[in-house]
């Protein structure tokens, strides 16, 4: 077991693409931390840096208190498992399993004791003798991740495992992952594209975009103090809802709203305010309403969705009124000031009103 430590890495391609920018972050041993981002930000680059598959520009990857960067693949110690499972077709499970020991001249029984532990835990016993082409997806990335375990490594690595499942599967793999990770105690990195998986696995999130770092937190400081505007829309399901403002004379104003408010800005700052689609309410007044229109209900069972027009603007909330919303029904969309969110324009960083 080892914990990790990424040191001002940047990684330029050689086309000239730069991928990843400063990237900077420790991660304890025995801890399970996520990389979340949108497709093509980077996470993929960085695991493949931090395993040694690929060459970093700039920086340093320590493992286990030792600097990697010229360290071999082989010789890290960290074992991966990917979106596409990337096993052997024409090799049964065990086999599959067993591969990358019999390379490392295991004997056969310490092989057999690993594999079969690894079955175990993974509970695919039963599939011991099958081919891939005979296994679920679930049971196939089971495998992926079994061949994973009999490495006994320093660190899993995990890139998008659970994308080419179908949503139910996700779930229960999600929460199998976890409960391996309890009960191995190795230091995991778990990279996804999807914020529900995050926000479900991660006791400590990275959110990445454009090839850095945005912010490292756990789950409920990210949804409820994001640190930027990225952060804020990322994170959470319909997206936070945005909404163009200037901060003047201790006010915030635009076409939709006029409060007072005190920032530590200058006057005529433009100002960013968010508001979730769960701190919009129709059924419970607030002092800054405005009037709006239904332009698409989506129900869920418990909650609705309402796609809602304000003076051309659509702006999406969240409720629990249990009842059949039509389209072009005007309604009064009230405001939780207290659960506003403010951004800087300029840089788009989080500011905190001066209470
Ligand atoms: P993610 O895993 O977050 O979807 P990747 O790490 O795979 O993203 O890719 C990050 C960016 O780097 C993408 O824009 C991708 O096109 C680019 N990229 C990846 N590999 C190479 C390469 N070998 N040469 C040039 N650009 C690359
Ligand atoms: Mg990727």
């Amino acid at each position: 077991m080892a914990g990790v430590i990424l040191k001002n890495i940047t990684k330029i391609f050689s086309n000239g693409y730069v991928a990843l920018k400063n990237i900077n972050l420790e991660i304890e041993e025995k801890e399970f931390v996520v990389f979340v981002g949108p497709s093509g930000c980077g996470k993929t680059t960085l695991l493949r840096c931090i395993a040694g598959l690929e060459d970093i520009t700039e920086g340093e990857v320590i493992i286990d208190r030792q600097v990697v960067n010229n360290v071999h693949p082989k010789n890290r110690n960290i074992a991966m498992v990917f979106q596409n499972y990337a096993l052997y077709p024409h090799m049964s499970v065990y086999d599959n399993i067993a591969f990358g020991l019999r390379t490392r001249h295991f004997t056969k029984d310490e092989i057999d004791k690993k594999v079969n532990n690894a079955m175990e835990i993974l509970n695919i016993q039963k599939y011991k003798n099958s081919k891939p082409r005979e296994l679920s997806g679930g049971q196939r990335q089971r495998v992926a991740i079994g061949r994973a375990i009999v490495r006994d490594p320093k660190v899993f690595l995990f890139d998008e495992p659970l994308s080419n499942l179908d949503a139910k599967m996700r779930v229960s793999m999600r929460s199998e992952i976890s409960k391996l990770h309890k009960r191995l105690n190795t230091t995991t990195i778990y990279v996804t594209h999807d914020q529900t998986e995050a926000m479900t696995m991660g006791s400590k999130i990275v959110v990445i975009n454009n090839g850095e770092i945005l912010q490292v937190a756990p789950p409920d400081v990210l949804y409820n103090s994001p640190s930027n505007l990225f952060t804020a829309t990322f994170i959470g399901s319909p997206q936070m809802n945005i909404f163009e403002n200037v901060y003047e004379n201790g006010e915030i104003k635009s076409d939709f709203f006029k409060f007072k408010v005190k920032f530590n800005l200058p006057n005529h700052t433009k100002v960013f305010l968010g508001i979730r689609p769960e701190h919009i309410y129709i059924d419970k007044q607030t002092d800054i309403f405005l009037k709006g229109t239904i332009e698409l209900a989506e129900a869920l069972g418990d909650v609705t969705f309402l796609y809602i027009n304000i003076n051309g603007k659509s702006i999406v909330l969240k409720t629990t009124i249990n009842k059949r919303f039509e389209i072009g029904e005007t309604y009064t969309i009230f405001f939780d000031r207290n659960k506003f969110h403010y951004f800087n324009q300029e840089d788009s960083k989080r500011i905190e009103p001066i209470i």
